[in-house]
């Protein structure tokens, strides 16, 4: 029984040596210290021993299972251990690696300049108006006063998808849409910023393309009230120095009518190659509103009178920052929109 004892503890011994992970080591103390186990196998044949026997072979089945446990113990910490490291090293973060950089957001130039826009028309007392993208014939061309036959029509080339539904060629309709809405005589002072589309697509020419509209429509409104209107917001958007000048000009939907310019904001006026050396900068189309888009509108033209204008918030955004190619402000390029 002591040779059976020490053969246990002894093989025990060589497979804890050799066992190499937690599953393995929880196998091997079942196998020798569990209930079924060899060393309690043994111990149950003790009953067969006399008196004298039992009690050394007892000591010495608990001095093997001591030792086993121990043996037990100090493989199950090594193995701990080891496990540990391995993990260690398999997250082991390498802390000068160059890190992620996340780009701040900014705002589309185009998207400034229009706000600065509105900011400047808020600041008069304006309210903003919107209006549909999709229009019908009737409020982009005949309620403007752009009858079907009109030779007009084709300065705004235009994408029609029924003969009377397009893409609005302005945002012009917004002043229909607003007056209708008005109950007859109240005033109006809106501007209707929005994308307008036509058939166009050059360096300066974009199918698509950002406006702002402004109508006013009051008793005794005048031309003087749209000079001085448009003198201030010029002189706000480009400073105080920036001289206005307006030329006649037709609009269908005005008259009279005109075109702005201003004072060339590259050279201050003394001619350069942006201003093609006339020191001017066309940058909007305005006018009286024509008494039948008033009437259209269900407003009478003997109480009441009107001005509208319209701009390009994307030539306004190229003259503001100096840019010379339209297309730069629709491709998107990161390396052109972190500029600004
Ligand atoms: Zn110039």
């Amino acid at each position: 029984m002591q040779e059976k004892l020490k053969n246990i503890l002894s093989e025990a011994q060589q497979v804890l040596a050799q066992a190499n992970d937690l599953e393995e080591l929880n196998n091997i103390r079942v196998r020798y210290l569990g209930k079924k186990g060899l060393l309690t196998g043994v111990l149950r044949g003790m009953g067969a021993l006399s008196a004298e026997e039992r009690p050394k072979i007892g000591q010495l089945a608990n001095e093997v299972r001591s030792q086993i446990d121990e043996i037990l113990e100090r493989r199950i910490t090594e193995i701990k251990e080891k496990n540990k490291l391995v993990q260690l090293e398999s997250e082991r973060i390498d802390v000068t690696l160059p890190g992620t950089t996340f780009m701040a957001g900014r705002r589309h130039p185009l998207t400034v300049i229009q706000e600065e826009i509105e900011d400047i028309f808020l600041g008069m007392g304006y309210t903003i108006e919107e209006g549909p993208e999709i229009e019908s014939d009737f409020y982009n061309f005949e309620a403007l006063n752009l009858p079907k036959d009109h030779p007009a029509r084709d300065m705004q080339d235009s994408f029609f998808i029924s003969p009377e539904v397009l893409l609005r060629t302005h945002t012009s309709p917004v002043q229909v849409r607003t007056m209708e809405r008005t109950a007859p005589g109240l005033p109006v002072r809106i501007i209707a910023p929005g994308r307008v589309y036509r058939r166009d697509d050059d360096a300066t020419h974009s199918p698509m393309f950002n406006q702002v509209e402004g109508l006013v429509v009051d008793r005794r409104v005048t031309f003087a009230d749209l000079k001085g209107t448009l003198q201030a917001f010029v002189e706000k958007m480009f400073g105080l120095t920036t001289k206005t000048r307006f030329r006649s000009s037709f609009f269908p939907f005005t008259e009279p009518s005109a075109e702005v310019d201003i004072s060339c904001v590259m050279c201050g006026g003394q001619g350069c190659r942006v201003c093609s050396h006339s020191g001017w900068l066309e940058i909007l189309g305005c006018g009286m509103v024509h008494p039948r888009v008033l009437e259209v509108s269900g407003y009478n033209p003997e109480e009441v009178s009107g001005f509208a204008f319209g701009m390009g918030v994307e030539r306004i955004t190229m003259l503001k920052y100096g840019i010379d190619d339209l297309r730069l402000l629709f491709e998107n390029d990161l390396r052109f929109l972190a500029q600004f």
